[in-house]
């Protein structure tokens, strides 16, 4: 049972150093068969780009498997908005923004965020956003080794268990930096490897002096009319790890409504009746909420 959260100041639980990638765990490394998974090299660092894109590298090449990843939403008129790296004390602002429009996102966490802010992470589960795994400590996959992207995704997970008591089935790599043996690895753990198809570039805003932040805003404004991109719905890429990108969320949102987008949860928006193993929270939500917060 959780403590109130008004006296919840950590996660509860003994969890990995933050910020940092977790050492590698024996009972996660066992849920995994590494016979099944595709031998792409360790990347030293990245981008390291192979002549033949044999594992389907995106950070090289945008290379997507249809069979397992989620790039957009399928249908036109519908639009995934996610939000990564939080939960930080930003998110906060986000969530009231949030709660006027009844607009539901979909926030990429990092595990290390969750830790130091559960309770943050609790109100945005409570308000019916779906909670996704993006890694415990933000490193580039493609640079680790198996056990340590197990641990990776398998710690965050855990971690967005005790504090909300539901399993993810979603995952995002950092920096979109996955290839066949990161896909391989999320299909086992049970979660779905999520891009994006429009990057909002808010992230160029933490260290790029030049950078405008009314090109995020712009962004979206091409996009929503360009006639190209109405064939399909999408699912775009910002984040509520800063100030500046997480106060561009009250500009972009009416964007996409005035432009008849629906917004929704990446599993709402591609028919997947939960963002979570546990199916039945998402039949009765209201009672499973009262029952673990
Ligand atoms: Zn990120």
């Amino acid at each position: 049972m959780l403590l109130p959260t008004s006296i919840i100041a950590v996660l509860p639980g003994t969890w990995p150093a933050q910020s940092a990638p977790p050492p590698a765990n024996a009972n996660y490394t066992s849920l995994v068969d590494r016979s099944k998974i595709r031998n792409a090299p360790l990347n030293q660092a990245t981008p390291n780009c192979p002549a033949t894109d044999t594992y389907c590298y995106w950070t090289c090449t945008l290379c997507t498997r249809n069979d397992t990843d989620i790039i957009r939403c399928p249908n036109s008129l519908d639009w995934g908005l996610t939000l990564d790296d939080g939960p930080t004390s930003f998110t906060t602002s986000v969530l009231d923004y949030l709660d006027t429009q009844n607009v539901k996102v979909t926030f990429f966490v990092i595990g290390s965020n969750v830790y130091e802010n559960p309770e943050i992470l609790q109100r945005a589960f409570k308000a019916g956003h779906q909670i996704a795994v993006h890694t415990w400590s933000h490193t580039a996959l493609t640079t680790q080794s198996t056990e340590v992207v197990i641990a990776e995704l398998k710690y965050t997970s855990d971690a967005i268990k005790a504090a909300v008591n539901v399993t993810p089935k979603y995952m995002r790599p950092p920096f979109g930096d996955y290839d066949d043996r990161i896909r391989d690895i999320a299909t086992q753990l049970g979660m779905k490897p999520t891009i994006w198809d429009l990057d909002s570039n808010d992230w160029m805003s933490a260290d790029d002096p030049t950078f405008q932040l009314s090109w995020i805003a712009g962004n979206f404004n091409e996009w929503v009319s360009d006639p190209t991109l109405k064939r399909t719905g999408h699912i775009s890429l910002e984040h509520d790890l800063y100030n500046q990108t997480a106060a561009q969320i009250p500009l972009v949102v009416p964007i996409l409504l005035k432009a008849n987008y629906s917004i929704k949860t990446v599993h709402n928006c591609v028919g997947d009746s939960s963002a979570y193993v546990e199916m039945w929270l998402s039949i009765q939500p209201a009672v499973a909420i009262d029952l673990i917060i």
